[in-house]
């Protein structure tokens, strides 16, 4: 049985529509990311595009020929901007509105009242373009990026080659040829978008679960306030890196930091100024230490550094430097910072695990309170502190 192209375009509608309901009220709305946001449009406007092509051998196809290879060129080109998103900005509106701008001039000047291919080569071309551009674009992601954006990546590929087959079967073999009605026509293109816009939907649901998964995974690791670890992330990974330090022979420091009289400054300022202080401290450690050393907030105001390759000594004018920073990073919301005292721990100290290096840094912090605050206390091995 052989089914007519404009039954095949119903189909392929009535697929295209249940599927942008099914991504717009289940995947878009629910994580509002760029790509499936454009990937709702390439749907739209393949249907829309879809549905002016039905109108072919009407009054109508003077305009809406043009119509439908401007629409799914359009589409091509949310494609490219979809999976552009995923690493960089969106293309600019004129990068965008290029390719079905240049198709709906050609279209409009190649007899579209009479040619159904008015058109036709240039549309074929930008097809082919657009979504293998799009399939760059998904190439270029890391490969751990996620598990489904190289065999995306490939279906585009396959997609942007097919295009490329039809435009090279058109150009040589001429729209009615057998070559091209067989293999490259109307009706097989719509038997053969519809299983792609399936697959790639449902490709596009698993890649936005995945996304949503990982900035779950992200949020649980750090700390709302100041965007660093949080208490539990911290532990996690220094208890990993002692052990990796250890095996090494490789020294490290471990300091814990509480922010002075910290009450008083909610108190005097208000709330909000106390939380614009610890912001300041987390800025002023993040900006001090290197990016591969460890820094955590470990509760209120107290916040936790593993330094490896570092010494105690070097912890403590690390501290001045943290203490410094601190204070000159002053702004209006908060008239006066809170000095902050230290505890400094080696790892070296003992057999302990972490635990017993962040107990002796906590002892050395006692001990920073009780001198006066203000300053930075080196826990002594054996237990007293210098
Ligand atoms: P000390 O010098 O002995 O450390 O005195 P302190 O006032 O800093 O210590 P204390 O433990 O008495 O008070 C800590 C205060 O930190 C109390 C609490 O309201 C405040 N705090 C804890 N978490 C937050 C926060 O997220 N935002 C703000 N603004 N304040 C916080
Ligand atoms: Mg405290
Ligand atoms: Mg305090």
């Amino acid at each position: 049985m052989m089914l007519d192209t404009a039954t095949l375009r119903v189909a392929l509608a009535l697929v295209d529509l249940t599927l942008l309901m099914l991504f717009y009220f289940i995947t878009f709305r629910r994580t509002r990311s760029a790509y499936s946001g454009w990937w709702c449009m390439a749907l739209l406007l393949f249907l829309v595009g879809n549905a002016a092509y039905l109108l072919d051998g009407t009054v109508y196809q003077a305009w809406s020929n043009p119509a439908g290879n401007v629409l799914l060129v359009a589409g091509a080109a949310s494609i490219w901007a979809g999976a552009r998103s995923l690493r960089a900005p969106s293309p600019r509106p004129w990068q965008l509105a290029a390719g079905p701008g240049v198709v709906g001039v050609v279209s409009v000047f190649d007899h579209p009242a009479t040619n159904i291919w008015a058109g036709g080569p240039m549309y074929l071309a930008l097809m082919a373009v657009l979504i293998g551009m799009g399939s760059r674009e998904l190439f270029l992601l890391e490969r751990d990026y996620s598990r489904v954006h190289r065999p995306l990546a490939v279906g585009a590929g396959i997609l942007a080659v097919f295009y490329l087959g039809r435009l090279i079967a058109f150009l040589t073999d001429g729209p009615g040829g057998a070559v091209f009605t067989s293999f490259f026509g109307s009706a097989p293109m719509t038997v053969f978008s519809t299983v792609t816009l399936v697959v790639a939907s449902f490709t596009m649901a698993e890649l936005s679960y995945e996304q949503q998964t990982r900035d779950l995974r992200a949020r649980a690791t750090v700390d709302g306030l100041t965007g660093l670890l949080n208490r539990s992330a911290f532990l996690d990974l220094a208890g990993n890196e002692l052990r990796r330090l250890r095996r090494t022979g490789t020294t490290a420091s471990l300091i814990l930091a509480d922010l002075d009289h910290f009450k008083t400054i909610n108190d005097q300022f208000g709330h909000s100024a106390g939380d614009s202080a610890l912001q300041a401290f987390a800025g002023a450690c993040a900006g001090t230490v290197r990016s591969t050393d460890l820094v955590g907030r470990y509760g209120g105001e107290e916040f936790i550094l593993l330094l490896p390759g570092v010494t105690p000594e070097q912890a403590r004018e690390i501290t001045s430097d943290i203490s410094l920073r601190l204070q000159e990073s002053g702004s209006e919301v908060i008239p006066r910072l809170p000095t902050v005292s230290y505890g400094i721990a080696s790892t070296d100290a003992g057999p302990g695990g972490l635990d017993a290096v962040v107990a002796s840094a906590d002892a050395a912090l006692y001990q920073a309170k009780t001198l006066g605050r203000d300053r930075a206390v080196v826990a002594a091995v054996g237990g007293t502190t210098k």
